[in-house]
């Protein structure tokens, strides 16, 4: 039997469609600024996707404009940065964007390019505006499972999916594949935090193979493209693949393949997340979801 299709679009579009119906309520749009450094293509393309969502749903999304805060400054300063923004700049700019009781939440898209730190500038950002969930101060309340913090919009993302297809994380046996503490780690936590029996695999995981067949939920973070096939999955098992990786094509045309190889485990597996069109569409509407609560937050 075909495994059932868990279509990250369609519980967006929900999500999407709540988050509308809850910001027509507010006197003013929560707003969001993107800081974007760079020309990632593929990072271009999830900027233009939260741009995209945060106007469907009435929100406001801005991209720091880093150019005209260049031209801002003094010609000897100016002749001292590299073609991108620096760290100070950076680091002043987020400072600002805290200080700013417009901006509700502030993300830093990754990676920024060669020379900037990301984990360094995300610090920077006020955890009440960390609508990522990706600070220290975000991470170390999810270990506390407290309900206080930001949760990254990854793993919220993969939990509304549970929630909207009433799959049930409490005395399962969950196995995520990735430990990264951006990703894997975050997801692992809120498994657990939620009642899932949780096994965290990695790059130096002993038959990971073998591990992976034991879940009843197997959730693959690890960035390797198409690498867990039908030998990791056991009949009935729920399989999430959080992995994006884009490769480009002996054509030149560039496509995105998920960690999981969905040919040959749809068959096998009781329900599947697809890549592109799972946690993907997820994760944006998840960050709009933290936006709105640090807004209501903040007010
Ligand atoms: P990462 O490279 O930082 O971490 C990868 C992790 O996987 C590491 O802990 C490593 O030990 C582990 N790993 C690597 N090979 C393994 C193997 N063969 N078996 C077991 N574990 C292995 O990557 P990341 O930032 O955690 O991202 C993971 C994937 O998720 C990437 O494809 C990334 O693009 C994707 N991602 C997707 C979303 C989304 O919204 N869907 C969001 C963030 C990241």
């Amino acid at each position: 039997m075909s495994a059932k299709i868990l279509d990250g679009k369609v519980v967006r579009d929900k999500i999407a469609g709540e988050l509308k119906d809850k910001i027509a309520g507010f006197p003013v749009a929560p707003r969001l600024a993107i800081i974007y450094v760079g020309n990632n293509p593929d990072s271009a393309v999830y900027v233009n996707r939260k741009l995209a969502l945060a106007k469907k749903i009435g929100a406001e999304a801005f991209v720091v404009d880093f150019q005209s805060l260049r031209l801002d400054l003094g010609s000897e300063e100016r002749s001292g940065l590299s073609e991108h923004v620096s760290q100070d700049i950076l680091i002043a700019e987020i400072k600002k964007l805290n200080a700013d009781k417009t901006v509700h939440g502030i993300i830093i898209q990754s990676p920024l390019p060669f020379g900037l730190d990301w984990k360094a500038a995300v610090e920077m950002i006020a955890p009440e505006k960390d609508v990522d969930g990706v600070t220290s101060a975000n991470l170390k309340l999810l270990e506390q499972n407290n309900p206080e913090g930001i949760i990254p919009a990854t793993a919220r993302g993969v939990l509304s999916l549970f929630k909207y297809y009433d799959i049930a994380i409490k005395g399962k046996k969950v196995v995520v594949m990735g430990r990264s503490h951006l990703v894997g780690r975050p997801i692992a936590t809120l498994m657990s935090n939620l009642g899932g029996t949780v096994t965290v695999c990695h790059s130096q995981t002993v038959d990971p193979d073998k591990a992976a067949r034991e879940a009843d939920i197997l959730i693959v973070a690890i960035g390797q493209s198409e690498l867990v096939g039908a030998d990791y999955v056991k009949d009935g098992q729920v399989v999430i693949d959080v992995g994006i990786n884009s490769v480009i094509n002996s054509d030149g045309t560039r496509k995105i393949y998920g960690d999981v190889d969905f040919d040959s485990v749809k068959d096998i597996a009781a329900a599947i997340s697809p890549v592109p069109g799972g946690v993907g569409p997820m994760t944006v509407v998840s960050l709009f979801q933290n936006l709105v609560s640090a807004f209501e937050k903040q007010k």
